[in-house]
């Protein structure tokens, strides 16, 4: 199946251009990172790139290495200064149809702050 075009209508483009608002808790060249609307535990921030990337994949094959660099370690700022690391966390990032990407940018869900249930497919 071929993989869609970038959308330029999609809520996170949308915030990424101030035209919705968001809590963010993070930002530099490359990243935007702001608190899940509807979090699913006390700490879920959704950790985005400034790039028009639908998908992991997408990224990962397009951006340029000071993109991924900053993607990957931003991920790591920011779970780092939430207070999740040592007690642990979850990263997801679901992608297209069978994964249930709502959105199509590119986002990593950081989830903790308690003890998480177990992921079945
Ligand atoms: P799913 O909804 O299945 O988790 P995604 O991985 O695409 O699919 O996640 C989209 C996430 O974006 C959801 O967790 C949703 O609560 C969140 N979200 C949607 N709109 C906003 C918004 N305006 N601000 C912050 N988070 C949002």
């Amino acid at each position: 199946m071929a993989v869609s075009a970038y959308d330029p209508q999609n809520i996170f483009a949308k915030i990424l251009r101030g035209e919705i608002p968001c809590t963010k808790v993070y930002e530099d060249d490359h990243v935007l990172a702001f608190n899940d609307i509807a979090p699913q535990a006390p700490t879920h921030i959704l950790v985005i790139p400034k790039g028009a990337y639908t998908s992991y994949d997408d990224f990962a094959t397009n951006a340029s290495d000071a993109e991924i660099i900053a993607y990957t370690r931003a991920i790591g700022k920011i779970s780092a200064a939430a207070g999740v690391v040592e007690d642990g966390y979850r990263l997801i990032a679901n992608t297209r149809d069978h994964g249930r990407q709502d959105v199509p940018h590119l986002h990593v869900h950081i989830i903790g702050g308690k003890k998480l249930g177990l992921m079945l497919p």
